[in-house]
């Protein structure tokens, strides 16, 4: 089979800390917080003690300064571990690269380094009650009053809702202005006006805290606007290439997981006088999953060097995503099957795995937003 030809010894060496730190620091305590709805502020510090938050973020702001390759390897452990409480990868890889990439000196040096030791934990808040796929469609406003920006508005599905210190609120600056008016301001613990409502009952990701954000008058200095005023939509168009990278490698690990788990199930597992795996049927099924996984890697791996060079267009990011989120489905229903009536306990890794990413094919742009990034692109029709 295809070898990966993207990392280098270093990388193998972070792979074994990063395996270790899960299962001492996150692997004995999941469950519980599973039970609590939330993860423990101290695994955000030994995370951040480990080196594992922010690893991009550069050493004059606290961090390592290390390249994505260790941000894949990351993603990927954790992913294929299956313990998604901790949001490291939303905080990391997705909130800090707005403040490297659009924020002030001042922004940089006050925020990032408690992000990287995991004393101050980040959230991005686009999506509203009325508004997901639509982000041209949100109603939360900032707006001016003598030197501070007004905050009011309403926020839903927020990763890492409750225990964040930090949101990046998607704002209308300027509601006459369409995607124009839309702006980042980054709002704190703390401020009066700013309050958590419910930490969300879903379906898979128990111990995330994925909640709703109530903005009421909230007062903040004009030095919390991220970038531009009225750049807002364009800022995060232009980050969500990697965002989609990022969905799709924790994708193809999970995919990895749920075929090793598989394999392994239906080796020791009887029916009839036989394995499960001794069935063609099942070995059929597992070739399937192999041979997607397999191409689905190296179109990955591909997109990671892409990233790398800064060349990963917006339709080849949705085509990883897509393909990725729709590829890791199909794979955890087919496994779960071949684990009969134990796929569906929650003891079990494969029954986990099967509703904690149910969501990969909605959340991040929607499969069908994917198809008409890819489509747009085929057709020039809008
Ligand atoms: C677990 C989880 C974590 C999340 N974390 C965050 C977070 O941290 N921050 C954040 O801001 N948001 C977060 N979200 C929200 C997520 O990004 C949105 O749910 C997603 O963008 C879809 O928006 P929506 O739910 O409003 O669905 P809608 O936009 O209402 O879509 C409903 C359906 O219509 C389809 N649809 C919409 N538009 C089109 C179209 N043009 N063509 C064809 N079909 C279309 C969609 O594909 C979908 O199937 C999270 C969601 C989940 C489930």
């Amino acid at each position: 089979m295809i070898e990966r030809t993207i990392f280098n010894e270093e990388h193998g060496l972070f792979r074994d800390s990063v395996k270790r730190f899960i299962e001492k620091e996150i692997a004995p305590d999941h469950a519980q917080w599973e039970k609590d709805g939330q993860v423990s502020r101290e695994v955000w510090l030994a995370a951040g003690e480990r080196g594992f938050l922010g690893c991009s973020v550069p050493e004059e702001y606290g961090g390592p300064g290390a390249d994505f390759l260790y941000t894949t390897v990351l993603l990927e452990e954790m992913a294929g571990a299956g313990y998604t409480g901790p949001g490291f990868h939303l905080h990391s890889e997705i909130v800090i690269p707005y403040i490297l990439q659009y924020g002030t000196e001042e922004q940089k040096k006050t925020w990032l380094p408690k992000m990287v030791t995991g004393e101050c934990i980040g959230a991005i808040a686009m999506t509203e009650p009325g508004a997901g796929s639509d982000l041209q469609g949100i109603k939360t406003q900032a707006v001016r009053d003598g030197n501070e920006l007004v905050v009011n508005g309403q926020k839903v599905f927020i990763t890492n809702g409750q225990m964040a210190d930090l949101v990046i609120v998607a704002c209308k600056t300027d509601p006459t202005l369409g995607a124009k008016g839309i702006s980042l301001v980054v709002v704190e613990r703390g401020r009066e006006g700013f309050e958590r409502g419910r930490n969300l009952e879903k379906i898979g990701w128990h111990a995330q805290d994925t909640s709703e954000l109530f903005f009421d008058h909230v007062r903040v200095p004009p030095e919390n606007l991220l970038g531009a005023e009225g750049r807002g939509f364009i800022q995060l168009v232009e980050q969500l290439p990697q965002e989609r990278l990022i969905v799709a490698i924790r994708c193809c690990a999970i995919t990895e997981s749920a075929l090793d788990w598989t394999v392994e199930y239906t080796n020791e597992r009887q029916a009839f006088g036989r394995t499960i795996a001794d069935f063609q049927n099942t070995r059929f099924k597992l070739a399937e999953i192999k041979s997607d996984a397999l191409m689905l890697r190296v179109f990955v791996d591909k997109c990671i060097e892409l990233l790398m060079r800064g060349e990963l267009s917006a339709e080849d990011a949705a085509v990883a995503k897509l393909r990725a989120s729709e590829i890791m489905s199909n794979a955890l229903d087919e496994c779960l099957q071949l684990f009969g009536g134990y796929g569906y306990m929650w003891e079990y890794p494969i029954a986990r795995a099967w509703a904690d990413n149910r969501f990969a094919r909605i959340a991040g742009g929607s499969s069908e937003i994917m198809k008409e990034i890819i489509g747009r692109s085929l057709t020039g029709k809008r």
